[in-house]
Parts: structure tokens; sequence; C-alpha cells
């Protein structure tokens, strides 16, 4: 019987799955194509994609579900299909995972600026993140997974909207990368201040996802400062595969499964209790790190 999934990670690290958008192009989505539109008109190549990560040992199915707020919808002229297409994303994951994975609802950012460096009201924001994770719950996710973050009054904003939605357990990670004074994101907020705004917010679960010019080493060096950050709240790191580079007029990843496989130790040692791929990963790269990493 799967135990709920913070007991469970209070008795043995998890292993996540690894990229959606980089593994649903080689399924033949086009560069710049909404791909939560497969949630619906293309479900067996999500499924098959969620079946690649769960045969690959993951213990964490993520949704296909990134760019499914409102905002980002909008972008593709649906944001009317904002609540069927999440849920349909849910459904999907939840499906394959069966009793042998958790299903984690992917919330990712909603694309603009917040006022007053932009000019979109918090209020609209939570709205859409609330409403993103409501529908996600309905699918059958059990956990929300707020990823690839950089302004950490935005994170808060996904992880109390997620809360209110009815989540149990939140999981929440910023996009980070090297700058003279250290690892910061794109807004430029340090580590401390970041897992410090994801801890006020009641993030079960805080880290790092994705991040620019981050090799695992660098990765290595940026677990054991969340760890600090974190304290007693567990922490997940899910590196990309390398930096994406272009090849031949095709973009690839440099780090290969046997790096990831490498680097899973290192991660764990340095304190993550949660570790998975981000772009440029494959199930190949996850299927490496599940034999590193201990049931
Ligand atoms: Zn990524």
């Amino acid at each position: 019987m799967k135990l709920a999934l913070l007991d469970e990670l209070a008795r043995r690290p998890l292993l996540g799955d690894g990229a959606t958008g980089t593994q649903l192009q080689s399924l033949g989505l086009l560069p710049g194509a909404c791909g939560e539109f497969w949630n619906t008109e293309q479900p067996d190549r999500v499924r098959e994609l969620h079946r690649r990560y769960l045969a690959a040992g993951a213990d964490l199915l993520t949704t296909n579900t990134f760019g499914g707020t409102t905002f980002v919808l909008s972008n593709h002229d649906a944001a009317t299909r904002m609540h069927e297409l999440n849920v349909a994303g849910a459904r999907l994951a939840r499906e394959i995972a069966g009793d042998r994975a958790w299903v984690l609802g992917d919330l990712g950012p909603f694309g603009g600026l917040l006022e007053p460096l932009g000019d979109t009201p918090a209020e609209d924001v939570t709205r859409a993140f609330a409403a993103q994770a409501a529908a996600l719950l309905e699918g059958g996710a059990e956990a929300i997974l707020v990823e690839t973050m950089s302004d950490p009054e935005e994170l808060g904003l996904a992880v109390r909207a997620a809360r209110a939605a009815g989540a149990l357990v939140v999981l929440a990670t910023y996009a980070f990368q090297k700058s003279p004074t250290g690892f910061r994101t794109m807004m430029g907020t340090s580590v401390p201040v970041a897992i410090a705004a994801a801890l006020a917010a009641g993030a079960d679960v805080v880290g790092a996802n994705c991040g620019t010019e981050l090799s695992l080493d660098d990765y290595t060096r940026l677990t054991a400062e969340l760890v600090d950050a974190a304290g007693a709240t567990p922490v997940i790191v899910q590196p990309n595969a390398g930096s994406p580079v272009l090849r031949d007029g095709k973009i690839s990843y440099a780090e290969s499964a046997a790096e990831f496989a490498a680097a899973a130790p290192r991660l764990l040692a340095a304190g993550a209790r949660i570790v998975g791929g981000c772009c440029g990963s494959t199930p190949a790269h996850i299927a490496a790190m599940r034999a590193m990493v201990k049931n």
C-alpha cells in the first residue's frame, strides 16, 4: 500500500521523472506549439511519456501542465480551455501512475512580471494559480509542484494558492544561475532569501530545478546551500541535462545518463531527498539514476 508522499519521503529518498517539454518535442511537438493541447488532442503520446518514466523507475510523475495557467494559455488563444486541459493532464498521469507512483500537478511561471515591476496584479496571478491547482487536484494529482520560478513573490503566491485550492502537499522550486555573488535566480534572489520565501509560504518540499549554465557539480554545491537554507524541510533537486547546444540545426543536451547516475549519490550526499531531471533529461537518465537511488 502506497504511503502518503511525505511519510514515504521521511522513510527513503524518492526519484522524480525527467523532462516533459523536450521529450514531447522528441515525440513530434513543434517548437513554440502548446504542449498542454496534447492532453486532449494526443493523449496517447502523453500517456507514453508517463509510461516511459514509470518504467524507468520514477516514484513521481509530473503532469504535462507547466504552461497551464490562463496567462500562458492565452498566448495560444486557449485561456478558456484552462480547466479542461489541466484536469485531462492530471488524469493521464494518474491513470499511468496507478499505485506505483505519485502524481505531481505541475505549475510553471505565469510568464509576466508582478506589480510594481510589471503590470500584473498579484490577485490576478493568485486567482490563476488557484484555478489551475484546483483543476489538477480534480484530475487526481496528489501534490502540486510549483517549479522554474525566479521571483520569490510569485512562488509564494503559487504555493499559497495551491494550498487554498486544497493541495495536501506542495513542492516549490526555483531555477538558479551562477553569478559573481553565488547562485541567484534570474530576478537576482539569493538561495537563503528564495528558500525563506518558499518556507514562509508553507511549501512542504523546497529546492531547485532547471537552471542556466549549471553543471552537475554546480548542482551539488547548490544542493548543499539549499539544504542549509531549508533546515528540516526536505529538498528536491531536478537539474537540466547540461545546457542546450545547437548541433546540426538540432538542440541537444550535454550530460549523459551515466553522468546523471554518477551525480545522483553526490546530490543525495549533499542532502537532497528527491532527485530527478529537468530539460534534456530522458527516461534513460531517470533509469540510470534509479540504480543509484535505493528504495
Ligand atoms: Zn528545465
